[in-house]
């Protein structure tokens, strides 16, 4: 029986449906980031604005959610050339991954969780890698996290249980989950303030919520609350 989980938590719309699910499961929930130069410290400043808002808008989630933990990861940035750690353009690489992709970064991101989760006794890990709709990120794989998951439970000698809600989902069907999982608050809550843009927007507010409108990360976001939005209004049409 698990009863506490750490959530790789960015303060992103896919990682705060993550801690809203670890949220409805788990007595003791803690949230863990890694800093490593992003270019755009909005991203950091967005998840902190999450957590306060979750806390005063779910009191049934506030007590629950526990500390908050941030590693500084700044030799990510040291050993790669990537438009997420330098002031370069996001683009495609000729070997067709984006040249956001640091390679091996989730990789590390879990052992880390784990040797955290471990020191803090908890046993789940709850991260929002998507095999189904991203640009094809290796280290995003189900068949990665369940390598993962075998490797640190037989490396910590302890069982590590790695949770993945979001992997068979889409962007849109993302969206619903954070419907079923906290209502309209929670979709507003994530519209408002979680933070996606690559370029780091925040002064164009879309129904989506806010970033350029341009970059693969908002394009993606705005589709799919697109196919979203779509469905509630199909569930709410009279029918013919
Ligand atoms: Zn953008």
């Amino acid at each position: 029986m698990h009863t506490s989980a750490l959530v790789l938590f960015s303060g992103g719309q896919d990682s705060t449906t993550c801690l809203a699910y670890a949220l409805t499961r788990y007595a003791r929930v803690e949230t863990l980031a890694f800093d490593y130069g992003q270019r755009h410290r909005v991203e950091l400043d967005a998840r902190l604005a999450v957590r306060a808002a979750l806390g005063q808008q779910f009191p049934q989630w506030r007590q629950r959610l526990g500390e908050d933990h941030l590693l500084d990861l700044s030799v990510l940035g040291a050993i790669s050339d990537t438009s997420l750690t330098r002031d370069t353009a996001f683009q495609m690489e000729a070997s067709g991954l984006p040249n956001t992709f640091v390679p091996g970064r989730n990789l590390m991101f879990l052992t880390l969780a784990a040797a955290l989760a471990y020191r803090r006794g908890i046993d789940v890990i709850v991260t929002g890698v998507c095999e189904t709709d991203y640009s094809g990120y290796p280290d995003c794989r189900d068949d990665t996290m369940k390598a993962m998951q075998v490797a640190l439970s037989l490396g910590m000698e302890r069982r590590v249980l790695i949770e993945t809600p979001l992997m068979w989902i889409d962007k849109a069907a993302t969206w619903e989950l954070a419907q079923d999982l906290g209502g309209q608050p929670l979709v507003d809550l994530i519209v408002e303030h979680t933070h996606t843009c690559y370029l780091g927007e925040r002064s164009q507010r879309h129904a989506w919520g806010y970033g350029c409108g341009q970059c693969a990360a908002c394009v993606l976001r705005a589709k799919g609350y697109a196919g979203f939005s779509d469905k509630l209004k199909r569930a709410a049409a009279p029918s013919a």
